[in-house]
């Protein structure tokens, strides 16, 4: 298991300061959104990263009291375990949607998907519980759009913001997988897909792959999930 790397530039105003290559093995990416003052974070690893992530939003200059807002992207350990560190630690605020938060207040280690990791997931409160199909958090000058993209699970999300043209979707788990469990809906999931095909992103922001751009590479990488799981 590797840790410890420098955080990477995606873009302006956006940054890679966890992933699996980057702060532990077993973290999704995750992504620091620099508002001009106030700063957001997509998702937050599972946890034992939560040092090597904190190390590299200063190693960047950034003051992690500045994370006014952590948008979880859905339930799963790898994206959420460390969100109450930052809670307690930092004073960001926590955002989800209602249909993930569930197994979140609760810590459920089958939902979660903690038991895969041998990790426990402590109940976490939920300061902002998104509901129905679009929201928006603001960060900074920034504004996250967050649209409700549900097939992985039943409350995933993702966002995208505008950055001096430059539209940069943060999409995470869009790749599945797909398991009962997890209360997965591929058909949902082919539709959430065709939402984000419509952005038209530049930069994808993904939760296990990195990023991808321009616009064709962030259409293809969908496209070829789509045709992996075709009816
Ligand atoms: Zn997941
Ligand atoms: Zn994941």
């Amino acid at each position: 298991m590797r840790s410890g790397r420098n955080p990477e530039k995606v873009c302006n105003r956006v940054y890679m300061v966890g992933g699996p290559d980057i702060s532990d093995g077993r973290d999704c990416c995750v992504y620091l959104v620099d508002g001009g003052g106030d700063l957001a974070l997509i998702d937050t690893g599972c946890g034992p990263g939560y040092k090597a992530i904190l190390a590299n939003i200063i190693r960047l200059g950034f003051e992690p009291e500045h994370i006014r807002d952590i948008l979880l992207t859905h339930c799963h350990i790898d994206h959420v375990g460390a969100a109450e560190l930052f809670r307690s630690e930092c004073g960001a605020r926590l955002a989800a949607h209602e249909l993930d938060c569930p197994p979140l207040e609760s810590g459920d280690r089958l939902i979660t998907a903690a038991f895969l990791y041998d990790l426990r997931l402590e109940p976490m409160f939920i300061d902002r519980k998104l509901e129905g199909s679009t929201s928006r958090i603001a960060v900074g000058d920034l504004v996250l759009e967050v649209l409700l993209t549900p097939g992985h699970t039943p409350g995933s999300v993702s966002a995208y913001t505008d950055i001096d043209g430059t539209r940069v979707l943060f999409g995470q788990d869009i790749h599945g997988p797909f398991h009962p469990d997890f209360g997965s809906d591929i058909n949902a999931w082919r539709l959430s897909m065709d939402k984000l095909l419509e952005l038209e992103a530049d930069i994808l922001c993904e939760g296990h792959f990195g990023v991808y751009s321009p616009t064709d590479a962030v259409g293809a990488f969908i496209h070829a999930h789509l045709e992996r799981l075709r009816r």
